[in-house]
């Protein structure tokens, strides 16, 4: 993973996001960021949404090795704004996405007054749809970093959250965020995510994309040459 190596503290904030599938280290790399800040003798404060506790309960950030963070629950961006100390330099928050859209405008200011944010969150639900605020910290965060897990049926680069209830990939009507339910989660590539739907949706787009055009304009190596 690369370093930030244009952020130069104190002045100016800014807002890094650290963003992927599940099981792609995104816990990890907010930690071994925060550690470094910690080695800057920068005053730290980590937040974690309280909607996730499934390696070590809510107050820490693990990851899979089993290392972790002290990390203060958060269950809305207004306790975030209400817990974040004026002199604290560095903020991290992570799961992200399950906090409201008003994220977005909390660590937007925390930026704003010099502080540098770093958030960590899956960038789409089990559907592949942006999940939550990510969306959009994507798009006002000055640096972004998209990680991979791999793909458990082929092998590539994971890029999305395969849902499973009984073993089988979940439908598209479900709820976006099961809190304590029986299902399961994996990574997959988009070729092998499946998500059977009960009513198919956007039936037009579909029948429009799978339809051959009439004037299509295929570009190929060729068409270089002739305007060269
Ligand atoms: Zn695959």
């Amino acid at each position: 993973m690369r370093d930030i190596a244009l952020y130069h503290g104190d002045s100016h904030g800014w807002i890094e996001v650290i963003t992927g599938v599940m099981f792609s280290g995104k816990s990890e790399e907010l930690m071994r960021r925060v550690r470094r800040a910690l080695i800057a003798k920068r005053r730290v404060q980590v937040f974690k949404s309280s909607l996730d506790d499934r390696y070590a309960g809510v107050g820490r950030i693990s990851s899979h090795d089993g290392s972790g963070v002290d990390a203060v629950p958060v269950r809305s961006s207004l306790d975030v704004a209400e817990k974040a100390h004026r002199d604290t330099k560095v903020f991290a928050i992570d799961e992200v996405q399950f906090l409201d859209e008003g994220i977005v405008d909390v660590v937007s200011m925390l930026a704003d007054r010099g502080a540098r944010v770093i958030v960590a969150g899956t960038d789409t639900d089990f559907r592949g749809v942006p999940f939550g605020p990510i969306g959009t910290l994507l798009a006002v965060a000055e640096s972004v970093d998209k990680l991979h897990a791999i793909c458990v049926v082929c092998g590539n680069p994971a890029t999305r959250n395969q849902r499973l209830v009984d073993g089988k990939p979940a439908p598209a009507e479900g709820p976006v965020i099961q809190v304590g339910g029986s299902e399961s989660y994996e990574a997959r590539c988009r070729g092998c995510h499946e998500l059977p739907s009960i009513s198919r949706q956007q039936t037009s787009l579909l029948d429009a994309l799978e339809a051959d055009p009439a004037d299509p304009v295929i570009l190929t190596h060729e068409s270089l040459k002739r305007h060269a």
